[in-house]
């Protein structure tokens, strides 16, 4: 038993915050390391310890792994906790943690080794009767293979960075023609995103659904698997709104799949949290990827399971068993999570980082805001454009969706654009409503397109108003709170 005392938090925003809420209340104290960009940050306030990394890019900061091992070092930490992203699934960092006598609060370096890597992972999953989407067997280095193996399983494919992730090198392919160009594009893009240039290809499939596992191991070796998340709403390739369970997934279903699972896990001698990925068309699973540590959308099963998966992260890496068997497990009512970020709706939704020059929170039974946002915070633009995920539960998936929609009524951010009002648009069309929808929704539905134009229609009318208003009395203009089809809306976004 290896009990931790100190961890160290080599992350930012919403999970460092997370992570040192967590630590806290099991005792445990806190150092968090940030940049001169996150010197204001939420992180840095909460916790006991915080050390300074530098005014440097991501590389120099939150990826460089000699100032994160010094910090360590000065602070007495015992562990590290990688959180999603940065270094969470960097073998080589897992693997000098340990070897310079820390806690890595994660799986093994060899297990992320051979799950981070999407070509051997789909490997093993084949091996242990995993039905995986059709494709190479291996990475790409010979075209006329890959000519041949495409002709086998017909046009559309993908190409895929076997160290890809977050929805970056990924090439779609239509016909042969295209094929060569594509990997020696995903190939240059892999490269420079993730300094690995393997690529491979397998068959594109139109419109699937992402369902994936939560699974969990402890070093005693028991794997029990947490049910499935459905994770399809996405804009390229990343994902926006995330449920549990998946409108889909009969509760057979989930325990074939969730038993498949966490037999894989289990002899791969998988420890801590982990994800399996799937694509689900046609009534067929397909396996896509494993992430080898604990994901954004944790929230959703947190609430439908009740255990919390930060605190049995702490546990399992300090040797302590899980505090769950599988016959425990119980999936009771649903959840919801929307990620929101500081985005543009009339300019493509690209990122759009500013000062919170006011702030109203929603709350109330069944609703849960992980944020790092506070009045007079400023977003930087350095990192990611996500500000929080708001949460929501209840016995019944219809009353989750209405409690997110009256928590997005009562939240206010001020000071920059943010995509709320695309999360009302979705949680109201009916496709989301009757739990149909699929990877493509977004663009199908063009959701896009209807923030914008709403977003357009009010800057009209408001245009009139101003004009108008000079020469007589006019009624009030549309304001955040004005009347649509009987029920109150919010702008979304205030500028
Ligand atoms: P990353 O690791 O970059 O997140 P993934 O392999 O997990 O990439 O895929 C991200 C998303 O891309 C999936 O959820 C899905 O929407 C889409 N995708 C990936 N592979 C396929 C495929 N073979 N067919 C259709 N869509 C795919």
């Amino acid at each position: 038993m290896t009990q931790i005392e100190k961890v160290l938090i080599a992350n930012r925003g919403e999970i460092a915050v997370r992570a040192v809420r967590t630590a806290n209340s099991l005792g445990i104290k806190t150092v968090v390391v940030y940049s001169r960009d996150d010197q204001d940050s939420l992180h840095v306030r909460l916790a006991d310890n915080a050390v300074y990394l530098g005014s440097g890019s991501v590389l120099e900061t939150y990826l460089n792994t000699g100032k994160l091992m010094e910090a360590c070092e000065q602070t007495g930490a015992d562990s590290f906790y990688p959180g999603y992203g940065f270094l969470s699934e960097n073998p080589d960092f897992a693997r000098l943690v340990t070897k310079e006598g820390y806690n890595f609060i994660g799986p093994s370096a060899d297990v992320i080794e051979l799950m981070g890597n999407k070509v051997s992972s789909r490997k093993e999953a084949k091996k242990a009767g995993i039905p995986i989407v059709p494709g190479s067997e291996g990475a790409i280095d010979d075209v006329s293979k890959a000519i041949d193996i495409c002709e086998r399983i017909g046009y559309p494919v993908i190409v895929k960075a076997a160290f890809g992730g977050g929805g970056m090198g990924m090439v779609i392919v239509n016909s042969k023609d295209d094929l060569e160009q594509a990997v020696h594009s995903a190939q240059e893009q892999a490269k420079a995103a993730f300094g690995r240039s393997e690529v491979f290809v397998e068959k594109y499939l139109i419109n699937p659904k992402h369902i994936e596992i939560q699974f969990f191991g402890d070093k005693q070796g028991n794997v029990v698997h947490l049910g499935e998340r459905e994770c399809s709403i996405q804009r390229r390739h990343q994902k926006l709104l995330e449920e549990a369970p998946s409108p889909v997934v009969s509760p057979v279903r989930r325990a074939y799949l969730g038993n498949l699972v966490a037999d894989f896990a289990k002899g791969a001698g998988y420890v801590n949290a982990g994800t399996a990925e799937f694509l689900f068309k046609d009534g067929q699973f397909y396996f896509n990827e494993v992430n080898a540590r604990i994901q954004v959308e944790m929230g959703v099963t947190e609430f439908v399971t009740g255990y919390d998966l930060v605190v049995e992260q702490f546990k399992v890496a300090s040797g302590e068993p899980l505090s769950f068997n599988q016959k425990q497990v119980d999936i009771r009512g649903h959840s919801i999570e929307i990620r929101i970020t500081a985005e543009d709706p009339l300019h493509d939704f690209r990122p759009s980082p500013g000062q919170v020059t006011s702030l109203i929170m929603p709350g109330g039974t069944g609703l849960r805001l992980d944020t790092h946002l506070y009045q007079g915070y400023t977003v930087p633009s350095r990192y990611d454009s996500m500000v929080g995920k708001l949460i929501a539960w209840d016995l019944t998936r219809s009353l989750c969706r209405h409690r997110l929609l009256t928590a997005l009524d009562e939240f206010k951010i001020s000071g920059f654009p943010t995509n709320m009002r695309f999360h009302r648009f979705l949680l109201e069309d009916d496709s989301f409503v009757s739990g149909t929808y699929h990877t493509g929704t977004i663009e199908e539905r063009g959701l896009l397109e209807k923030v914008k134009d709403e977003f357009y229609a009010q800057a009209v009318a408001l245009l009139a108003y101003s004009q108008q208003s000079s020469q007589s009395t006019l009624p009030k203009p549309p304001s955040d709170n004005w009347k649509v089809q009987g029920r109150r809306e919010s702008t979304g976004w205030s500028v």
